[in-house]
């Protein structure tokens, strides 16, 4: 007899860089819904935001190193593989190929991010292709642009066990430790010189130092005569 096997969970983003604020919640929808593997996966170009200072090859040694170590996290590659703009339609559909027509995948996502997500490229079929896993602080439900809001109110997952039951189409929002920590203040912060320890995990740290990433801007020199 065959099992339906667990749900592979998917989290885009840019990752520039990547921290706890993406690491802690992503361990906790891990647990939290048995999925079999989160994989991170972050964009050669970014379709809704300017082009990061750091390349998506560095980008992703940082995913690698933050996610080496913790079971079920992957760092997964395929955005850079594909040229143009990383569109989260194309990596589900790559993904859904891989993994047949039955098996549940699921597209996580900040609460900050789905409030966006009628602007992503043919959103509508997302569902089609994952279930999708709302991350959000407990409690929050703040209110949606009405086109999200009549799109997901009939698939709203108020069981976990929903998800296990059909490989796509439902939408969960779930309550997660959300930490205030973004990857715009830690760009900043270094760009000013100053720590950003405790915001992601020290091995993140090491490489950046290392490479020279995020860099202060350099003084130009003062002029003397
Ligand atoms: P930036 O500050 O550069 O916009 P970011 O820190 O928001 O970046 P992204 O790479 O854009 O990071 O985010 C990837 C995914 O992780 C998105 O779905 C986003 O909503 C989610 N995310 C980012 N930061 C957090 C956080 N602190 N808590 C929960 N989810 C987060």
């Amino acid at each position: 007899m065959s099992s339906t096997p667990r749900p592979v969970g998917v989290l885009g983003g840019t990752f520039d860089p990547i921290h706890y604020g993406h690491l802690r919640p992503a361990l906790e929808v891990l647990e939290l819904l048995a999925l079999a593997e989160v994989r991170f996966v972050p964009c050669r170009i970014p379709a809704h935001r300017e082009t990061p200072s750091v390349t998506a090859e560095q980008r992703l040694e940082l995913v690698r190193l933050a996610t080496a170590g913790q079971p079920g996290f992957v760092a997964d590659d395929r955005e850079l593989r594909r040229p143009g703009p990383s569109y989260m339609v194309d990596t589900l559909s790559s993904l859904r190929q891989e993994l047949g027509d039955g098996a549940p995948l699921c597209l996580i996502v900040g609460g900050d991010a789905f409030r966006e997500l009628h602007t992503w490229r043919r959103w509508q079929e997302l569902t089609d292709l994952a279930h999708l896993v709302v991350m959000q602080r407990p409690g929050a439900s703040p209110a949606l642009p009405p086109a999200l809001e009549a799109f997901v109110a009939p698939r709203v997952a108020r069981e976990a066990a929903a998800l296990l039951q059909q490989p796509a189409g439902l939408v969960r929002f779930q309550a997660i430790t959300q930490l205030a920590i973004s990857a715009t203040q830690i760009r900043q912060l270094l760009a000013r010189g100053q720590s950003v320890r405790y915001l992601l995990p020290e091995a993140v740290l090491a490489h950046i130092h290392d490479r020279a990433l995020y860099r202060p801007s350099v003084a130009p020199p003062v002029a003397t005569s």
